[in-house]
């Protein structure tokens, strides 16, 4: 495949962090909005909310969220940050995409995370309206945080889920929380009906993937740790369960030792369903239109193939069945002149 074809293409995005997506451009912008010193130079700027492609440490990792965290807790800077990440989405013709993010990231100042929410669908709002991209968010529990808290994210997303397209995740440390902790707020969510997709199997115990399938996750973020274990795998075929694959991130956090071993021909072939993305963006240093390539460098993929991966996570995505058929006539008739 050819890099510039494949960025013409029209494609979908399952699996983004806002946070960790925010641009250079815009991350200067917020500085400037909520008067914090950065660095002037791109350079050294790049250093802190990237990690290098050749650094291998979650640790690093982190870090770059610690340092755009703080710039992301007015509604103005949630409004334009999501903006920004529609354009760059657009940018590389993803025609439809979730965002993802933890109200509780952004309450160090006056907001709630109602507000929180607002103030990102306003962003939305604005940016599919602009660019023409179709957008769905997921509203994430944080490990670490109190059940109370993790609980009223679900809350907040059954009281918005009129105004906006609202899944939601169970994102941070896996390794220290397992999935089953949070069995009750997951329960709720599917009570609730909110579509559920759960970070799980990135790094932590493989159980976790067992766990959110049976809480009613109907997705799963990253799921690398079942590579070598054929019941969960097969679990996954039995109940359709997709896998969104994120390989940059994943190879920068060393969730995986290298490309060559990343699971995502073998799930294909093994009738899983998955989905290529990016994590973050900015964090990462990459794009949809990167992640594709890298993956076409090892694994050879045909444009028959992408157009199916597209086609099927369009499919698994938390939109309206109307916008799915939409979105998935469209991606048909782009990829004719291809495939
Ligand atoms: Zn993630």
């Amino acid at each position: 495949m050819q890099r510039e074809i494949i960025k013409k293409l029209p494609k979908v995005e399952l699996h983004c962090h806002l946070d960790g997506s925010v641009s250079m451009e815009a991350i200067k912008r917020l500085a400037e909005i909520n008067n914090v010193d950065i660095p002037t130079s791109d350079i050294e700027l790049r250093k802190k909310i990237s990690v290098s492609k050749n650094c291998r440490d979650l640790k690093d990792y982190l870090n770059c969220f610690s340092f755009v965290l703080p710039l992301l807790q007015t509604k103005e800077s949630l409004t334009l940050a999501a903006y920004d990440v529609l354009k760059q989405a657009s940018d590389e013709n993803i025609c439809y995409i979730e965002l993802r993010f933890s109200p509780l990231q952004h309450m160090e100042k006056e907001l709630s995370q109602k507000e929180v929410v607002e103030a990102v669908i306003e962003g939305v709002k604005q940016g599919s309206h602009d660019f023409d991209v179709e957008c769905g968010l997921i509203l994430c529990m944080m490990r670490h945080r109190s059940e109370k808290e993790n609980q009223e994210v679900i809350e907040v997303a059954r009281q918005l889920a009129n105004e906006w397209s609202l899944a939601v995740d169970l994102a941070g440390d896996e390794a220290r929380y397992d999935t089953a902790l949070f069995e009750k707020p997951i329960t709720i969510a599917h009570n609730y009906h909110l579509p559920i997709t759960l970070h799980a199997g990135e790094c932590g115990n493989q159980k976790n993937i067992v766990d959110s399938i049976r809480f009613g996750a109907t997705r799963i973020g990253h799921g690398l740790t079942m590579k070598d274990t054929m019941d969960i795998k097969q679990l996954c075929v039995d109940h359709k369960t997709h896998v969104e694959m994120c390989p940059t991130s994943n190879l920068q956090t060393r969730a995986i030792e290298s490309i060559a071993n990343y699971p995502f021909m073998e799930y294909l072939e093994l009738g899983i369903p998955v989905s290529i993305n990016t994590d973050n963006r900015t964090v990462s240093n990459t794009t949809l239109t990167d992640e594709i390539c890298l993956l076409d460098e090892y694994f050879n993929i045909s444009y028959q193939l992408l157009k199916e991966v597209m086609l099927s996570s369009i499919n698994q995505s938390f939109t309206s069945d109307d916008k799915k058929q939409k979105i998935s006539k469209l991606i048909d008739e782009a990829y004719e002149s291809v495939v």
